[in-house]
């Protein structure tokens, strides 16, 4: 693989570059984490950077041009992720775009297309992923959500929890059991489209340590769903629900190499900043070795990651080897974030609203934020035991 620009993807940077330059508001640039969005920005707050790439066509990059998408190939993937990240132009994952789209373009019929892709695309409807509940997280197959199917549609009992954002979301993408008492608990799982705002349903916000409410647990009582909001077949979501997994994986944050690489920039331009006797910290010889091997293991990651994109987009799908990028980047990060308090020290729990204007709390409120992406999309642990099985072969 080349990693050079041929002269397509130069030209193709610079028309990028000249567009950001352009179009985006310099309060959207340059922001330091990148991750941590405020509650007042949902999945489907169309903010100025969103609107701007609306309107050039590029809202969703990796959509095929038939639904809205932008259609680009693999190198301008790379070039466009890597022009918005280099502005300082971050998103968190959006479950409609990044989760939900694929999966309805690849499974969904004509009427479910036409009915949802548009709509999201233009900020219209935000969606909620409802997958976890008490007894079944890292254990999904194991989900209770009862669903009873009838020739007019399906009624739903039961709960879901850890439902990211559903306070402002409109509409759930959501799995359930439509048969009970199969003998592989991955068999009778059925993937469904709900409207939130049915009768029967309760969403409850839940407060987490970076201050925000962004967890929902979400009830379901006597709640109908009209037969057409099944995605796929009957009592066979479970194909879907695993294809979903692999896509939020892939679009994680925390496995973006070239967010990874920014968080590590903090870490430098703040050694350089901070005085220590005659010098900077940056002058400290350790410090300076412990920086470059985090540098190494940022290339190592992006070189990989590479290698599987040009898989997906050469129209594979994200196998088990994707599980690598959101094990090794959410536990790199989190290494890094460390490193980084330890380098500015207590100002690394300045929230805002302090008298020190260095900090604004993005740094304690991204610390705070980023323990949870171990645990998100699958934790560590358990990505472990699926890799040993199903990319190394172990027993
Ligand atoms: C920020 C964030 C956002 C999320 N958003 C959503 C969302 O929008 N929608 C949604 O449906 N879910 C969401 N989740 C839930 C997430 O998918 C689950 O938290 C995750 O799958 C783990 O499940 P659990 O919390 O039930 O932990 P458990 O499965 O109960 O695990 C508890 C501990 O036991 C360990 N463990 C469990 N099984 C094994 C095993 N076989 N081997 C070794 N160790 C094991 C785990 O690693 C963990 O340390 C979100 C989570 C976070 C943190």
């Amino acid at each position: 693989m080349n990693i050079n620009d041929s002269p397509e993807e130069a030209a193709f940077r610079a028309e990028v570059r000249h567009w950001i330059a352009e179009k985006i508001p310099a309060s959207e640039l340059g922001r330091k984490q990148g991750i941590v969005q405020g509650p007042g920005v949902g999945d489907k707050t169309m903010t100025p950077v969103r609107q701007a790439m609306l309107e050039q066509g590029w809202r969703a990059p990796h959509w095929p041009k038939e639904y809205g998408g932008a259609g680009f190939n693999f190198g301008q993937m790379i070039v466009f992720k890597e022009e918005l990240t280099r502005a300082g132009i971050s998103e968190d994952i959006n479950n409609g775009m990044d989760m939900l789209a694929p999966i309805l373009i690849a499974y969904g019929n004509a009427a479910q297309k036409e009915r949802f892709l548009g709509p999201t695309l233009r900020g219209e409807i935000g969606w909620a992923q409802g997958y976890s509940e008490p007894q079944a997280g890292s254990d999904l197959a194991g989900l209770a959500l009862r669903c009873d199917a009838s020739d007019e549609g399906f009624l739903l009992n039961g709960q879901k929890i850890w439902t990211t954002k559903a306070y402002n979301s409109d509409w759930i993408f959501l799995l359930v059991r439509s048969k009970p008492g199969t003998k592989k608990k991955q068999d009778g799982i059925s993937f469904l489209l709900v409207d939130l705002r049915s009768p029967g349903v309760t969403i409850r916000p839940i407060r987490t340590i970076d201050g925000f409410e962004h967890f929902c647990e979400t009830f379901f009582d006597n709640v109908r769903v009209p037969r057409e909001n099944l995605v796929g077949e009957l009592h066979q979501g479970w194909k879907l629900a695993k294809g979903l997994l692999g896509h939020e994986r892939f679009s994680h944050p925390t496995s973006d190499p070239m967010l990874i690489g920014r968080a590590l920039d903090n870490v430098k331009a703040a050694a350089r900043e901070l005085a220590v006797g005659e010098g900077a910290m940056w002058d400290d010889p350790v410090l300076r070795r412990r920086v470059a091997a985090f540098d190494m293991d940022v290339d190592c990651l992006r070189y990989t990651r590479y290698r599987a994109l040009t898989k997906v987009l050469q129209g594979g799908e994200p196998g088990p080897e994707t599980m690598m990028f959101k094990l090794f980047g959410a536990e790199l990060m989190q290494r890094i974030v460390e490193l980084h308090a330890e380098v500015i020290g207590p100002l690394s729990s300045v929230w805002e609203h302090s008298p020190f204007p260095e900090e604004s709390g993005e740094t304690a409120r991204h610390g705070a934020n980023i323990r949870a992406a171990t645990i998100r999309g699958g934790t560590s642990e358990v990505q472990r035991n699926i890799i040993a099985k199903n990319v190394l072969n172990l027993p």
